[in-house]
């Protein structure tokens, strides 16, 4: 068993959360121990979802478990390599928001549901289709992959507004 680590989450902005992540290919006992401790992470932020360039590792893996209710079982999911195969003509709004981006939220429009293909921590090839909140959260994880964030389908202004907010954060953070 391998003990999980907490990571730092990279807050934006950030150049590393602007780039686009390499594919991981063969799964590796390292991709394996970056996805125990990515959603180690996620789980402590909390938060429902992360990608790995949130934690400064440029590789397409990302975690994932949109499970709210209480009474439920938890529903850990690591994705590698994943790729959107299908997206529904009917669209959702979302209010989004990003561990990168804290206690910031905008309504975002995407695709209301998806079918994503993806490698599992075994090498097994995977398909599902995701809905409702699955569906946003798994797009915006990719989105993070091709460095891209949420505040990106903003408009100018607002997007500008958060990202200074993000700017001040990170310095008072800094001189704390
Ligand atoms: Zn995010």
């Amino acid at each position: 068993m391998m003990a999980m680590t907490k990571r730092p989450i990279l807050i934006h902005p950030d150049p590393r959360l602007k780039t686009a992540a390499t594919p991981v290919g063969e799964i590796t006992d390292e991709v394996r121990r970056l996805a125990d401790d990515m959603l180690e992470t996620m789980y402590d932020a909390p938060g429902i979802g992360l990608a790995a360039p949130q934690v400064g590792v440029l590789k397409r893996v990302l975690v994932m478990d949109c499970v709210k209710d209480e009474g439920e079982a938890p529903r850990p999911l690591v994705l590698c390599d994943p790729e959107i195969v299908w997206t529904s003509d009917a669209r959702n709004v979302y209010e989004e928001g990003c561990l990168s981006i804290p206690d910031q939220y905008a309504e975002v429009e995407r695709p209301a549901e998806v079918e994503v293909r993806w490698t599992d921590l075994e090498g097994g090839a995977r398909r599902e289709r995701f809905d409702g909140l699955w569906a946003t959260c798994v797009q915006h994880e990719i989105d993070h992959l091709d460095g891209k964030l949420f505040i990106d389908y903003l408009k100018p202004l607002k997007r500008q507004m958060i990202t200074r907010k993000m700017q001040k954060l990170k310095r008072e953070k800094a001189r704390a």
